[in-house]
């Protein structure tokens, strides 16, 4: 097989066109030409399940928006009455990937002052991450929350290492945006490492194949400018690799890979419940309409990880909702790869197989607060798949 490495700035383009695939092989027979040489001692490579995308496939479908800021994720501190609020809201389509690098800062403010007792608002990626960042800090820490994992927005999210999706716009962030941005990163990255090998695979890597009738062109710019940072941490993931026609089975000619690490999100958020909870950890449902409501509270400093809901508790009217709509399909634990193709994403996760139709760029479901699931293009996104295995 021959691949070559293609550059950097083509790695964006590669993750925001497209989805992957693990290994290169036979798909269902669709291919009949194998390339012959490995190299000696190297086996072929595997077959790969083809993808079961017809509509009745389709179990579910789901809609979140993703609390964008222009500025980038809130993180600063506020005194509200007599208690401390450290902001931790506002993460985009990055509040999976960024959640334990977000929640280190917003823990070290909370507790600068040796505080004890802290109280975590939200009980999606963010208030998980950094009620255990809290614990471990050895905090005493109870999650308030509306709302608890699954029925939290984080819980309809890709489940995919994509830190910096819609996480700012480039003109909006300060100078030194783009270094606390890549801390973050790192920090968040090394912890979801951590959660790889458990039994049901909270955090797994996946390989992600994009898929093209045409040539790969550079990447146009996107119509609003979304800041885009990936190149401060390319040395995190695998490099974009072009596979060559005949090394790969689908029925396009142009195919690029890589492999990202991918969250089961359903796993991932029961782990996280469940280890807060065995180290002592508390968690109530309670929601909150004002911030003059928190001066009910115990604790004197409190995490606010409310995500979208912080647009009206907290009316910052500079969080702007980005639609993404998931059709989910039956699980296949067969399917060890992800593809993307012609606006449309898949990712197989253990708890369903993620069909996702992404747009042109990043501006797609921009400033479109409809969370009302949309059948039909539900189908129209597995259709592009399922014609991509026509003898399935
Ligand atoms: C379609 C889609 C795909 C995505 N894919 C990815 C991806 O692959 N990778 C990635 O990193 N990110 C992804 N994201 C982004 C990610 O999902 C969000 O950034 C993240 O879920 C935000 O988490 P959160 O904890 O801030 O908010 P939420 O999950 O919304 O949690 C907020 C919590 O606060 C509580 N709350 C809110 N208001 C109140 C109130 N007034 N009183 C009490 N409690 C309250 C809620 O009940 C909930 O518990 C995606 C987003 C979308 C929409």
């Amino acid at each position: 097989m021959t691949a070559s490495i293609v550059r950097l700035a083509d790695r964006r383009s590669f993750l925001r066109h497209s989805a992957a695939l693990g290994g290169v092989g036979l798909l269902g027979g669709c291919v009949s030409a194998m390339p012959r040489a490995y190299g000696p001692g190297f086996l072929p490579p595997p077959a790969l399940a083809p993808i079961r995308a017809g509509p009745g496939r389709i179990m579910n479908i789901t809609v979140c928006l993703r609390p964008f800021r222009a500025a980038g994720p809130r993180l600063d501190a506020e005194q509200v009455g007599d208690k401390l609020v450290v902001h931790n809201y506002g993460h985009g389509g990055s509040g999976w990937s960024l959640c334990w690098g977000s929640g280190q800062l917003a823990v070290r403010t909370a507790m600068a002052n040796g505080e004890k007792d802290i109280a975590v608002i939200g009980c999606g990626a963010l208030g998980l991450a950094a009620a255990t960042l809290a614990l471990r800090a050895g905090a005493r820490v109870t999650i308030y929350a509306k709302d608890w994992m699954p029925d939290v927005r984080s819980a309809r999210a890709t489940g995919i290492w994509s830190p910096d999706s819609r996480i700012a716009l480039a003109g909006s962030v300060g100078p030194q945006f783009p270094q606390f941005w890549e801390d973050m990163a790192r920090a968040s990255f090394r912890m979801h490492q951590r959660y790889l090998g458990l039994a049901d695979g909270p955090v797994e890597w996946t390989d992600r194949y994009t898929l093209s009738d045409e040539p790969f062109k550079a990447r146009a710019p996107d119509s609003m400018s979304f800041a885009r940072y990936e190149g401060r941490v390319h040395d995190l993931t695998p490099p974009v690799e072009d596979v060559a026609r005949g090394a790969h089975p689908f029925p396009t000619p142009y195919v690029r890979r890589t492999s990202l690490p991918m969250f089961n999100i359903t796993e991932y958020g029961r782990v996280l419940i469940s280890d807060f909870l065995q180290a002592s950890g508390r968690l109530e449902v309670m929601e909150f309409h004002t911030p003059a409501e928190l001066a009910n509270l115990r604790q004197k400093v409190i995490i606010n990880c409310t995500g979208y809901g912080a647009r009206a508790l907290w009316k910052d009217e500079s969080i702007v909702p980005v639609r993404g709509q998931i059709a989910w399909l039956i699980p296949q634990p067969d399917v060890r790869y992800g593809v993307y193709y012609r606006g449309v994403s898949t990712i197989s996760r253990r708890d369903g197989m993620v069909v996702q139709r992404t747009g042109a760029d990043e501006s797609y479901g921009y400033n479109d607060a409809n969370e009302q699931p949309d059948r039909a293009d539900a189908e129209a996104a597995a259709a592009t798949i399922a014609g991509l295995f026509p003898r399935v």
